[in-house]
């Protein structure tokens, strides 16, 4: 191995070491404000209230058994879309849905629930991402219980996009030692891709996430060109108000309703190294990379899973992951 595999392994130990001494809570901001939503609460209102706070997730609760009664993402919405594919006669009770329900939405149509796992807020982060990389959890609660009542309380949520920043603003002198090129680490999915045209239908992209089990599609045109991207949060606004029908409507009337501070798609090529891609991490809101040639056409993704699982799990010897 030469010198720049020597650096490179140094840079990932760096890291590693770092997670490893740095808690969940210390990712977290000093101050920061969690929407938590009562699982009893309308599916229709809760939409409404994400839109309005501008996130796209919350922990729901069991006011009831005063618990933590799991994770609201844009997965439990695509359920809900495809329980009205499914039963388009129920379209007058989804209405009444309440967010309690989610349970027997996904036993109706099939889908296994998403493991919730929780993790404890003073447990260091290297376990918290390990904990992701294994289950496919993209957020996980971080669950304190009160010393006084021993009730659970969710502190907040984190993401790998917030693990990843954390990384990346804290670590540059690791991360600037990570010199290989995406080609090179073979970093991101290149066959098989999911995508999608302007004119492809709404519905067709939700179909497309859920059979590969991905978030994002990127949307080309017949060039192969990389026109935009369709994410698993676009589908919140195009649900608002019970439109259902109007998940007929095509990807490029529902992405001209994204909210205004809208972050942008990010793009790489096959020939950046990864120092500069945790520079990009460092400076923007970046939730994946699609990567493209130098006519911008499209050559593959990398979400940020493929980016920790890399960081982590690259040389290890218990790498109990396939890699
Ligand atoms: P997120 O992590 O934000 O949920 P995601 O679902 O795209 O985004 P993963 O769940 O990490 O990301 O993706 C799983 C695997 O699927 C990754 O290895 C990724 O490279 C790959 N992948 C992501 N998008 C596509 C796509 N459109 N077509 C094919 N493979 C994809």
């Amino acid at each position: 191995s030469g010198p720049l595999d020597k650096e490179q392994m140094q840079g990932l130990r760096g890291v590693r070491e770092f997670l490893k001494v740095r808690t969940s809570y210390d990712v977290l901001p000093l101050s920061f404000r969690l929407v938590v939503l009562d699982n009893n609460l309308l599916i229709r209102k809760s939409l409404n209230i994400l839109i309005q706070n501008g996130i796209v997730s919350a922990p729901l609760w069991d006011s009831k058994n005063s618990t933590f009664a799991g994770l609201l993402t844009s997965t439990d919405f695509i359920n809900v879309i495809q329980y009205y594919c499914q039963y388009p006669d129920e379209i007058g009770n989804i209405d009444q849905f309440r967010l309690c329900s989610l349970r027997d939405i996904e036993r109706a149509i099939g889908v296994l629930p998403l493991e919730t796992v929780s993790v404890h807020p003073m447990r260091p982060l290297y376990e918290a991402c390990r904990r992701m990389l294994k289950t496919r959890a993209r957020r996980i609660p971080l669950v304190d219980r009160d010393d006084e009542t021993g009730r659970e309380m969710v502190v907040s949520v984190i993401t790998q996009y917030r693990i990843l920043k954390f990384i990346a603003v804290n670590n540059e002198q690791y991360t600037m030692l990570l010199k290989k090129a995406v080609r090179e680490l073979g970093l991101g999915t290149y066959k098989d891709l999911a995508t999608a045209t302007m004119g492809s239908s709404v519905l067709d992209v939700i179909h497309l996430m859920v059979k590969y089990n991905i978030s994002a599609v990127p949307i080309i045109d017949k060039n192969n060109k990389v026109l935009n991207l369709f994410e698993a949060v676009d589908v919140i606004p195009c649900i608002k108000g019970g439109a259902y029908d109007e998940l007929s409507a095509t990807v490029g009337e529902a992405l001209s309703r994204r909210a205004e501070e809208f972050g942008g798609i990010y793009t790489c090529n096959e020939d950046d190294r990864l120092d500069a891609i945790f520079d990009t991490i460092r400076k923007s809101r970046v939730h994946r990379l699609i990567v493209v040639d130098d006519d911008n056409r499209l050559k593959g993704i990398i979400s940020l899973s493929d980016i920790l699982k890399y960081v982590l799990l690259y040389g290890e010897e218990d790498d109990d992951i396939e890699y």
